[in-house]
């Protein structure tokens, strides 16, 4: 069968964790916690298991979790989204990106994607037949280059695709990145797509500056989250999108076709559990405090550590331990030493190595010690 996408192979996260268990390595490769989600939400699960909603929920999703996420953003943002015709549940933020491309590109259309990518984007793109323009971010920081961006822009721009707090980095979006995208795309049609699946980890009493805080971004974003990522329930595939109400009409014509609807038990039980606030408040602290374990079990190994200002992702550079290649390096951590990592240069679309690797530190204490004791050998 003729390739539509002859350049994608299997996703790193697959590869690198097939190899850990195949090694016997310590997996902070892919990204998923080792620890289970909230009781009380796993208990509200069975309980709408065992009380039959079990059949198909509405296309747009269950309308308490809906209203439950209106009222959290207006808290969290400013910005109460209507339930009605702004907001979409969808299986997964995979899910919410492609139909987001889906329903607004045509062929030939240019998405700017900011490299380093998670990489989903692409073949999404390509799949809906857009091309992506790749920016790259600046190395080390990794802050955008605005100027970069504004060059990247023709007539043929649909969308911008942004990401904060960004996997791989851990590079947040400050207020001027907002005030200047907001300048940029001032007088023209440019959609953004927002992927902010890791809102609730952001570290050093910094605030998540999600696009939905700037009435004038909101009015032109698909603004992405995921359950999987606040809940540590990375398997449940349940996230949603908040966008305008012309957005959404074309959003869920392409939801209605891709998977109609998401998994219901889940739904209702989220739609309870979004009354408990103190779950995604002391997230920053919680996940702030891996953090800070896993830096203070590494400053004496021969790896740089990088900041992290969010996400569960923590970049190492490695150039005091070896010349090898990201790749390489990579897969000798995993076999020999013990611990797997993904290599940073698959973020792009073509080779850049920096010498970096992202170690996840969504893990209990004693993996990251493990961890921390085989990586000190080095
Ligand atoms: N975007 C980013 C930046 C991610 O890291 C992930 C999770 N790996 C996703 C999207 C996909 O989220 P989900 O598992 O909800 O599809
Ligand atoms: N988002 C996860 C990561 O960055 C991986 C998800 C996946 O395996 N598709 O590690």
């Amino acid at each position: 069968l003729p390739s539509k996408l002859p350049q994608i192979g299997t996703s790193i996260f697959t590869v690198m964790s097939q190899l850990a268990q195949q090694h016997g390595a310590i997996n902070l490769s892919q990204g998923f916690p080792d620890f289970n989600c909230p009781p009380e939400l796993t208990d509200l699960v069975s309980y709408y298991l065992k009380q039959g909603y079990n059949q198909y929920a509405p296309m747009a999703g269950v309308l308490k979790l809906r209203e439950q996420i209106s009222s959290k953003t207006e808290k969290m943002y400013g910005f109460s989204p209507n339930p009605d015709t702004e907001i979409t549940i969808t299986s997964g933020a995979t899910e919410a990106l492609y139909a987001a491309l889906a329903a607004i590109l045509r062929s030939g259309d240019e998405v700017i994607v900011l490299e380093p990518a998670y990489d989903s984007y692409v073949p999404a793109i390509l799949l809906n037949g857009g091309k992506p323009v790749f920016v790259p971010l600046q190395v080390p920081s990794f802050k955008i280059d605005w100027q970069l961006v504004k060059a990247a822009i023709t007539t043929r721009t649909r969308a911008i695709l942004l990401n904060s707090p960004h996997n791989p980095s851990g590079a947040i979006l400050s207020a001027s990145d907002l005030t200047t995208l907001a300048e940029l795309v001032g007088d023209t049609n440019i959609v953004i797509i927002s992927d902010e699946v890791y809102e609730h980890m952001v570290f050093d009493s910094q605030p998540h500056l999600s696009l939905l805080t700037q009435p004038e971004l909101a009015g032109r974003s698909f603004v992405i989250s995921s359950f999987g990522k606040t809940y540590h329930a990375t398997g449940w595939k349940v996230a949603y999108c908040v966008a305008p109400p012309t957005f959404t009409t074309e959003f869920r014509k392409v939801h209605q076709y891709l998977t109609f609807s998401t998994v219901t038990p889940i739904q209702y039980a989220l739609a309870d559990f979004l009354d408990n606030q103190e779950h995604y408040l002391t997230l920053p602290a919680f996940y702030q405090a891996k953090r800070d374990l896993f830096h203070h079990l590494l400053q004496d190994s021969g790896f740089t550590l990088k900041p992290s200002a969010g996400t569960y992702f923590q970049l190492v550079s490695y150039e005091n331990i070896t010349q090898e290649s990201d790749l390489e390096f990579a897969r000798r951590l995993t076999t020999e030493v013990g611990v797997a990592a993904i290599p940073i240069s698959v973020f792009y679309h073509q080779q850049t190595d920096h010498g970096l690797l992202r170690f996840c530190f969504a893990k209990n204490e004693d993996t990251l010690q493990a961890a921390a004791e085989k990586l000190c050998r080095l």
